[in-house]
């Protein structure tokens, strides 16, 4: 079976994990790997403070809570994206609302935002989608008229450029992922970044409880999170970061073979890359457009018996049967999100991938779409 995404992993991530290992420095207390990877990481996208966390879910979580969005707020957010960015949201007991995306970069349609603010829209939280930027500019022109935050959850984002400046520094807050298939690893973890010092303290003390600042430690500033990354998991990091270049020059080498492979096909809707962006591809996304006669389940289904894994695309938030319990959204609200959603699945596109596996894959998929 030719995976959708294995992590690369050599001898430099072993040496970082036996040091900690070693030295017994395992813990979310300890400040050495922490602080490496966050100053690393951080550094790297142009931002002054980064917070390493548990998770890419806890992230998002995070950021929302440091910007004070809370119960009765609401937050717009791209409808075709994993759901942990709206449960972040809803962790928060904020209200997501679920806007439509681009049909060619798959990212939020700005077009569609101003219509959704009210008096209690607090921030717009945008997804760079497998690795392509979010078109900013005209956001952070709408945030500043009304007086919102931004968010990027760059959980698919590490290295993407927008106009030559990294994804995660772009806006007030931002999250990563370092689940095993992003664009780098530590197995499970995630980091807030931002260039606000102030907002960083905020993430620092709910990730570790809000333990006291006064005399007594053990008298909370308020009900925090445990949401601390281990140092073993930052020594991970840490060396994974070295490989970061590596891995985004990769994922564009993959996006090539595919898209000559591909792109002749009139079935197929690939990704595409504007002129003022850097996409770093995080999974090859395609799309079955309308000229496809046949359906995904089977396209999906003849791959896999070729030993080709894929990945459905995202349910988008507005079909979602909690956001219809709850009264969040309607199943119709969002129609490119469920077009492409229903048409979408991604093919092999890990950074371990070779050519002659895209090949055979690219081979597999033309086959597949075949009536
Ligand atoms: C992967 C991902 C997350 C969740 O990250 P985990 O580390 O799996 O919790 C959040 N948002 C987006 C856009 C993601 O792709």
């Amino acid at each position: 079976m030719i995976p959708v995404a294995e992590p690369f992993i050599d001898e430099n991530e072993l040496q970082a994990a036996t040091d900690a290992v070693r030295r017994a420095a395992i813990s979310g207390h300890v400040q050495d790997y922490i602080v490496k990877f966050e100053n690393g990481f951080s550094g790297y996208c142009g931002a002054r403070c980064g917070i390493a966390v548990n998770n890419g879910t806890t992230a998002v979580h995070l950021a929302i809570t440091a910007l004070g969005i809370q119960e009765g707020d609401e937050v717009l957010v791209s409808t075709y994206t994993n759901m942990a960015t709206f449960f972040g949201v809803m962790y928060q007991s904020a209200r997501p609302v679920a806007i439509d995306i681009c049909p060619d970069t798959w990212n939020i349609n700005p077009e569609l935002i101003e219509k959704a603010i009210t008096p209690r829209t607090k921030a717009i939280l945008v997804v760079h989608a497998f690795g392509h930027p979010v078109d900013m500019d005209p956001i952070l022109e709408i945030a500043r008229r009304h007086g919102l935050f931004v968010i990027e959850d760059a959980a698919q984002a590490h290295g993407a450029l927008y106009k030559g400046r990294k994804c995660g520094s772009l806006s007030d807050i931002a999250s990563f992922s370092f689940y095993a298939n992003k664009l780098i690893t530590t197995g499970e973890g995630g980091m807030v970044v931002t260039d606000n010092v102030e907002l960083a303290e905020t993430a620092r003390q709910y990730r570790n409880l809000c333990y006291g600042l006064g005399e007594d430690r053990f008298q909370h500033e308020d009900v925090g999170f445990n949401y601390r990354m281990s140092n073993l998991h930052a020594a991970i990091g840490w060396a994974q970061l070295e490989k970061l270049e590596a891995n985004i020059a990769k994922k564009r080498q993959i996006a090539d073979w595919y898209k000559v492979r591909l792109e002749s096909s009139s079935a197929l809707q690939l990704p595409v890359e504007r002129n003022f962006v850097r996409n770093v591809y995080w999974m090859y996304h395609v799309v079955l457009n309308e000229q496809c006669k046949v359906d995904r389940r089977t396209v999906m289904a003849r791959m896999a018996e070729e030993g080709i894994q894929t990945r459905p695309g995202f349910t988008p938030f507005n079909q979602q049967k909690i956001a219809h319990t709850r009264n969040l959204a309607r199943s119709e609200d969002c129609p490119v999100a469920n077009r492409i959603g229903a048409r979408a699945f991604y093919i092999p596109s890990g950074v371990t991938l070779a050519e002659d596996q895209a090949e055979k894959v690219s081979r597999a998929l033309l086959r597949a779409i075949e009536p």
